[in-house]
């Protein structure tokens, strides 16, 4: 097995680090990361400036662009061969219901899973500092076992969140779907040393909907969360009812 390990926290990590050193286990790794952190940068793909790559220890490289552009440059340049899989993560936060558009960790599964190959996305759910990402590495490597031997169904990649607690705590992973949030938008303003306004997102946490069969759900109740994911964002329910309109 060949694997590929990104993310979005940055190759340094210790989320990636825990990652990398659990898929060892499971085949030759090669880590391709951004070369600092560039959590929330969705699918952006850097189109207008050049890439670097630097070569860290053998196997580590890091990239100066996104999750989405490490794992083009690994599909399409960097790698000696397609991966068998791509994984990413382990991020330091739960990426959830609605909040996953934003989320580099999971553009960067979404971007395997458009060039056809087989791709997992990880969190752990907190953005406290944790002692935990090697149990969840450990997760991980589960979950990628499962992968390996069953194989993805077709147009699907996973996107795994796992509780913050060690392993012998953890409830086993249920399958969900994906929960939605309620907006809470707080944009904090205030003035700079100069006296003009700047703004700042707010960094309070996403309220979403606790409701059963949702990865939210699970998250909350210490199960690991497996939540498979496609592409197709047509809402397949508006269809008739759009068909309706008169143009
Ligand atoms: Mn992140």
């Amino acid at each position: 097995m060949n694997i590929m390990v990104t993310n979005d926290d940055g190759i340094h990590s210790n989320g990636i680090r825990a990652l990398a050193e659990a898929m060892k286990e499971l085949g030759t790794v090669t880590v391709i990361a951004p070369d600092r952190e560039r959590s929330a940068a969705g699918h952006s793909l850097t189109l207008h400036s050049p890439l670097r790559i630097f070569e860290l220890h053998k196997g580590w490289y890091a990239v100066d662009g996104t999750p989405t552009d490490c794992v083009n440059m690994g599909i399409h340049n960097m790698l000696p061969i397609i991966p068998d899989l791509v994984v990413s993560g382990i991020n330091h936060g739960a990426n959830l219901g609605d909040d996953i558009t934003y989320s580099g960790t999971v553009a960067a599964a979404m971007e395997a899973n458009l060039m056809g190959i087989p791709a997992i996305a990880f969190s752990l759910a907190t953005f406290e500092k944790s002692k935990y990402f090697t149990d969840a590495a450990k997760i991980a490597t589960q979950v990628a076992r499962q992968v390996i031997s069953n194989g993805l169904p077709s147009d699907t990649f996973l996107n795994v969140n796992i509780p913050n607690c060690s392993i012998d705590r953890m409830q086993p992973p249920l399958i969900t779907r994906q929960g939605k949030r309620s907006f809470i938008g707080k944009i904090v303003d205030k003035t700079d040393p100069r006296g003009r306004k700047y703004f700042w997102v707010g960094n309070e946490e996403p309220h979403l909907n606790d409701e059963p069969g949702t990865d939210f759900h699970a998250i909350n109740r210490q199960h690991v969360s497996i939540t498979p994911l496609h592409l197709d964002l047509t809402n397949h329910k508006s269809l008739p009812i759009l068909a309706e309109w008169a143009f």
